[in-house]
């Protein structure tokens, strides 16, 4: 095959899997790398557990990541529908192949016999696999069976592909990964291809789809290697070539188990309602099996591409560190341009009456608020005081920063003095310096206790954004009104 083809082929039964993501980056890079095609095919063959709202959230979550697709469902393409269900009418032609062939036979096996087959090989404490009961029915014993209104399914018969393709019954193949990787075949039994209903199953779709849209690589998690066996087989019984395959480790969990809600976010979407930038989301999975050759891990997709290389993927599993995806997102949120972050910012500022301010004052917030935020959301908690005329003083606050008479005296001198301040932000730095120097020299209290009685009694916190900032966006007037507020009232 000369162009490289890649897909990402979800299903859609729930929204995005962050581990969905990385295989698609993976594939996406790959293709990137190799100027090749990244394909989107929706696996929505289990109508059962199928919903349009995940299909749409699997659009939304990779195009939010960045990861376009050159063919796909809504985008169409040479190879089209690329959305399974609506490909039921090309399924049973192969079918009708493999059974012509013999690498493939009706099997009118009841749901019950074939339960009892599998206590039989519990009871002997052997692995199951089918008994080829149906392998060998004559056409009378079909008819008999049919008229008992049994409705067969298609199993593949593995023996017989095997022998016809291959010396022994080891299937080996060598993976983009892993490296060469073999089973025995006896080891497999004959599995179901079409159900009885008429559906196709996962390993007889993926191959005829893989091999009608010309897919060259497939990439994906290594919980599949035991399909890539049965898919290799069907390939070569249907005479198509058969793709690369390269199989990714696992992403477990910090403690080792798999990854799960419990742990935190695992779709996309969740992660970036929590507050994650897809940026930092993108540039953490591809950390996730890959490590950049200069060793510099903060990267864009661009740059990634280009030091890429599927073999150098390692092969074992990857843990998902929480902390170092915080981490990564507090530099993300740093780097992003002011506008940029302002917009991102604002559905976490939605309780609040954003209009309040000038888009002057809105801009000089962020700036001084931005510093410590790991996640988008924690701007919320970080922002209350620079809105209404009241602030509510935390109690912890009002102990340790206005309740004594100490503090209260500084309160009372700043609000003196500072009716008479000249409110610019270069005037009130140098105000606040000498006010504080006032206080050392006068009384021996140290710079930072001072400002956390002016800080208590404007924002009802000991610490937070730049007081200097605050004061120039809340004005004299609600600064001073809310330090007047906190002066204790004696009562007569
Ligand atoms: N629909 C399958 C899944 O979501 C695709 C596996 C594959 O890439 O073949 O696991």
């Amino acid at each position: 095959m000369s162009e490289v083809r890649v897909r990402i082929a979800p299903s859609p039964s729930g929204n995005l899997h962050i581990g969905t993501a990385r295989t698609a980056l993976f594939n996406y890079l790959f293709a990137k790398k190799n100027n090749g095609k990244f394909i989107l095919r929706i696996e929505d063959t289990d109508a059962l557990r199928t919903e349009q709202e995940y299909v749409d959230n699997i659009f939304d979550s990779l195009k939010a990541l960045g990861l376009n697709w050159d063919e796909g469902p809504d985008v169409g393409g040479d190879y089209g529908p690329y959305t399974q269900s609506q490909r039921f009418d090309i399924y049973p032609k192969y079918i009708q192949q493999l059974l012509d062939k013999g690498f493939a036979y009706e099997c009118f096996c009841t749901p019950e016999e074939l339960e009892a087959e599998k206590e039989e090989a519990t009871a002997q404490k052997r692995a199951y696999v089918y008994s080829k009961k149906c392998e060998n029915l004559t056409e009378e014993e079909k008819e008999k069976l049919r008229a008992e209104g049994r409705k067969p399914a298609i199993r593949f018969n593995v023996a017989k592909a095997q022998k016809a393709f291959h010396d022994s019954s080891i299937l080996e193949f060598d993976d983009l990964v892993k490296g060469k990787l073999h089973v025995d075949t006896n080891l497999i039994g004959d599995f179901v291809i079409m159900k009885s209903n008429g559906a196709p199953t996962y390993n007889y779709a993926v191959v005829i789809d893989d091999a009608l849209m010309k897919i060259s690589h497939v990439i994906r998690g290594e919980d599949h290697i035991s399909n890539t066996y049965k898919q290799i087989l069907i390939f070569e019984a249907l005479g198509f070539e058969v793709p690369r395959f390269g199989h990714l480790g696992m992403i477990l969990a910090p403690d080792r188990s798999k990854l799960s809600k419990r742990h935190g976010a695992t779709a996309v979407s969740d992660f970036v309602k929590e507050g994650y930038l897809t940026d930092a989301l993108i540039n953490f999975v591809a950390l996730l099996g890959w490590s950049p050759s200069d060793g510099e891990e903060i990267k864009t997709v661009d740059e990634i591409a280009k030091d890429f290389r599927i073999n150098e993927v390692s092969s074992s599993n990857s843990i998902f560190e929480y902390d170092k995806l915080k981490w990564m997102n507090s530099h993300y949120i740093k780097m992003l341009p002011m506008d940029e972050l302002k917009e991102k910012l604002k559905p976490y500022l939605a309780k609040y009456p954003l209009d309040e301010l000038t888009d002057a004052q809105f801009t000089k917030m962020v700036e001084i608020t931005r510093e410590p935020l790991t996640l988008l959301s924690d701007i919320t908690d970080a922002v209350p005081y620079f809105f209404g005329k009241d602030v509510t003083i935390e109690p912890d606050a009002w102990d340790k920063a206005l309740a004594s008479d100490e503090c209260q005296n500084v309160l009372k001198d700043f609000i003196e003095k500072a009716q008479g301040w000249d409110w610019t932000e270069e005037n009130l730095h140098e105000k606040l310096a000498d006010f504080r120097a006032y206080w050392k020299e006068t009384t021996g209290m140290k710079p930072k206790v001072t400002m956390w009685a002016i800080r208590a009694a404007i924002t009802g916190r000991t610490c937070g954004a730049d007081m200097v900032g605050i004061l120039d966006i809340l004005g004299k007037e609600t600064s001073l009104y809310r330090a007047q507020k906190a002066v204790k009232q004696t009562v007569a």
